[in-house]
């Protein structure tokens, strides 16, 4: 008795929307990859558990989080008041702002020029709150996609005129599809209310293994593990 224990590794379970890139998509070999994911695998390796990772639709994260179908979220999350009403957050781990994308053709030349025009958003995010807030009243359509990247692939199309986003993601669209002929809107926006200090990790309310995240991260900041990850899908 007592001489052998074997204990089965703690799992903890990540819920996250895999087409965000950076931080979250399957790449050519339909694996799950991205800042996040790396993250996420990083923390887990500093707590000594597994990790494991169910994509689903963004909206439906946090509602599943709190039904216990997973443990934790990442997915480029901004930590907001609203939604620290429902889940608890990690530290933030990244900086966010939201950025307007449109074609150079356009004549626009800010966000107030908009009136009159189709906006895509991503459903259930901060920009969908913050444009129904804003610019609903001001005549904007403001048109929901269950992922990004339909919504840049509807501009494309001529079907919405411009898409809000997080500026690191819209970054990235520009980069790999924008092809030059798109650009941001004006300034980026940075707005606490509407999309809080960063992005964190969800957890449930009062679960302690927020403190075990917040721990880890403060580890990995310290030791370059964060910076590396970084450096890896932000080069230059
Ligand atoms: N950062 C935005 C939010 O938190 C969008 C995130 C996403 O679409 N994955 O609402």
């Amino acid at each position: 008795l007592g001489s052998l224990q074997v204990q089965a590794a703690e799992t903890i379970r990540f819920g996250t929307e895999a087409t965000y890139p950076p931080f979250e998509f399957l790449d050519e070999n339909n694996e799950l990859t991205g800042f996040d994911i790396d993250l996420a695998k990083a923390i887990c390796t500093e707590i000594k558990a597994e990790c494991t990772f169910n994509n689903q639709p963004f909206d439906s994260l946090i509602p599943s989080l709190r039904y216990r179908r997973f443990d934790a979220v990442i997915a480029g999350m901004d930590i907001t008041p609203a939604r620290q009403k429902q889940v608890d957050f990690s530290m933030p781990y990244f900086e966010n702002s939201a950025s307007f994308v449109a074609a150079k053709t356009k004549p626009f030349k800010s966000a107030d020029d908009l009136k009159g025009k189709a906006v895509g958003v991503q459903n259930g995010s901060t920009f969908q709150t913050y444009m129904i807030d804003k610019f609903e009243k001001q005549g904007v359509t403001i048109r929901p996609y269950e992922t990004i990247q339909n919504a840049f692939l509807d501009m494309t199309n001529g079907r919405v005129d411009a898409v809000f986003s997080d500026t690191a993601v819209a970054n990235d669209w520009l980069l790999e599809r924008g092809e030059g002929d798109y650009g941001h809107l004006g300034e980026t926006i940075r707005d606490a209310e509407y999309f809080g200090v960063g992005y964190g990790i969800a957890v449930r309310q009062n679960d302690p293994l927020k403190e075990r995240i917040d721990n880890a991260l403060t580890t990995l900041k310290k030791n370059g593990t964060w910076q590396a990850i970084h450096d890896k899908y932000f080069p230059e």
